[in-house]
């Protein structure tokens, strides 16, 4: 080994949202951390958005889990309450019949279902918290060239030729994780044979802090409620989930096609679409690997696994597996034992895969459900809305479900008691 290796203890690549709240949520270990990204991160705007272009396109629906988290790690108060938009609806219908339910955060005893905010301001705001740990060093803009086993750990080099020594290290680096392809792990993959078009769009009527899915043959549809400048509650992200061929077709038009494509399209709920900013699209891949931890590697977020954004779950999954991760090697530490004791690593690995897994086969089975044209299955599909709609036990249970508040969650990820939590207006 060089003598002029950088020895830290977690060495983690990629401080986007999910490493970045790994290395908030593994901070008050002590432990040395290094992160280490491709990207400048950007500095949190705290400028409310006045028109479409004001807004990221990319957004993520965070629920109360995942809010929580980002309080406690010193995040959300860095989260400006220009750019986070609470919705305390949700409106989910069948384009193909009668089917729909409502979700009312109140029938679940909480402000709100969940948040609203794009990915920039969120991976900003964990940059802050980051900042205030003296144990943190975050180096970006890097390029990682090589990884190698060395001793028990792993050292990494970057472009630059500085040198990383490491006991563990964490693939926190997204879909296309350079540190799962160069470790070993093993990865399933599927193609959805979707792509989702994303954009912000600004509508005639408000949107009333309402998120709104409508689901067609061809895929899925969201309308996200954003906030904006003046509280006139009408600029909305919207994600449109089709074939390759459609989306070639709606990315092609001008924009006062698409508009008037995307408004019919939500059946003028909103009124007609009087802006629409720059649009991107994405494949969408279902993801897993077989294995999260691995020679002194763990894997996390989208470096472990993606789903497809109907339910808007896969970075809210991300953060779960990092406040777990970070739980169990603080766990090591208080039972005094070695911080990457392999029988902790494995029960993060068993705490998160099994969970990741039924939500990520759950959501394919949605869009299958939801694609079939066969009137028996479409039938079936809107009736069980319908019923569940009717049942309120059974509708809360979905919400509290998708809001990420049943389930095996890390301490850091529980909400606060009722009435302590910050919904801000927008
Ligand atoms: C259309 C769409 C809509 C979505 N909507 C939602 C939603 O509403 N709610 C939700 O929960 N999820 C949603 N998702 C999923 C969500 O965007 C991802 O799960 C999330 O971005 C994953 O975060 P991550 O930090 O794991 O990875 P990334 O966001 O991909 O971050 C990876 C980081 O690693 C860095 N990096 C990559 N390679 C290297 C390298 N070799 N060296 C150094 N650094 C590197 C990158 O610069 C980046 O900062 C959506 C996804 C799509 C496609």
């Amino acid at each position: 080994m060089p003598a002029d290796a950088i020895k830290t203890d977690v060495l983690v690549v990629g401080g986007g949202m999910v490493g970045a709240a790994f290395a908030a949520a593994l901070a008050e270990t002590g432990l040395a951390i290094t992160v280490l990204d491709a990207e400048v991160p950007a500095a949190v705007a705290d400028v409310p958005a006045a028109t479409v272009d004001g807004v990221e396109p990319r957004v993520s629906a965070l629920t109360y889990a995942t809010q929580s988290l980002l309080a406690n790690l010193g995040a959300w108060q860095h989260v400006p309450a220009s750019r986070a938009c609470a919705y305390t609806h949700m409106d989910v219908w069948d384009a193909d019949g009668t089917g729909a339910i409502h979700f009312d955060a109140a029938d679940t005893g909480t402000q709100a279902l969940g948040w609203i905010v794009e990915n920039r301001t969120i991976a900003a705001a964990l940059h802050q918290a980051c900042r205030q740990h003296a144990n943190i060093d975050w180096r970006a803009p890097v390029r990682v060239t090589r990884m190698a086993r060395a001793g028990r750990g792993w050292q990494v080099e970057l472009a630059d030729g500085t040198l990383f020594e490491t006991t563990l290290l964490v693939g926190a680096d997204g879909a296309q994780s350079q540190v799962r392809e160069q470790t070993g792990f093993h990865l399933r993959q599927h193609d959805y044979r979707h792509r989702a078009i994303v954009a912000t769009v600004e509508t005639a009527l408000p949107h009333d802090n309402c998120a709104r899915q409508r689901f067609m043959g061809s895929g899925p549809l969201a309308f996200l409620p954003l906030a904006d400048a003046n509280r006139r509650h009408r600029l909305c992200s919207v994600v449109w989930s089709c074939v390759p061929q459609e989306a070639e077709r709606l990315l092609g038009l001008d924009d006062a096609a698409f508009a008037a494509e995307i408004a019919a399209a939500l059946e003028n709920r909103l009124g007609s679409v009087v802006a629409v900013s720059r649009r991107a699209a994405f494949p969408l891949i279902e993801r897993h690997a077989d294995r999260y931890v691995q020679d002194q590697v763990v894997l996390i977020g989208d470096a472990a696994h993606t789903v497809h954004p109907l339910a808007g779950q896969g970075v809210n999954l991300g953060f779960l597996d990092a406040a777990t991760l970070a739980e169990e090697i603080a766990g090591n530490l208080s039972r005094g034992l070695p911080f990457d004791e392999p029988l902790a690593l494995r029960r993060f690995e068993r705490r998160r895969k099994l969970h990741n897994l039924v939500m990520q086969k759950s959501f394919a089975g949605f869009k299958t459900l939801f694609a079939a044209r066969a009137l028996p299955v479409r039938w079936v599909r809107n009736t069980g809305m319908s019923l569940l709609d009717g049942v309120a036990p059974l509708k809360v249970l979905a919400a509290r479900q998708a809001m990420g508040l049943d389930g095996d969650l890390p301490a850091r990820c529980r909400p606060a008691p009722r009435g302590t939590h910050l919904v801000r207006p927008s």
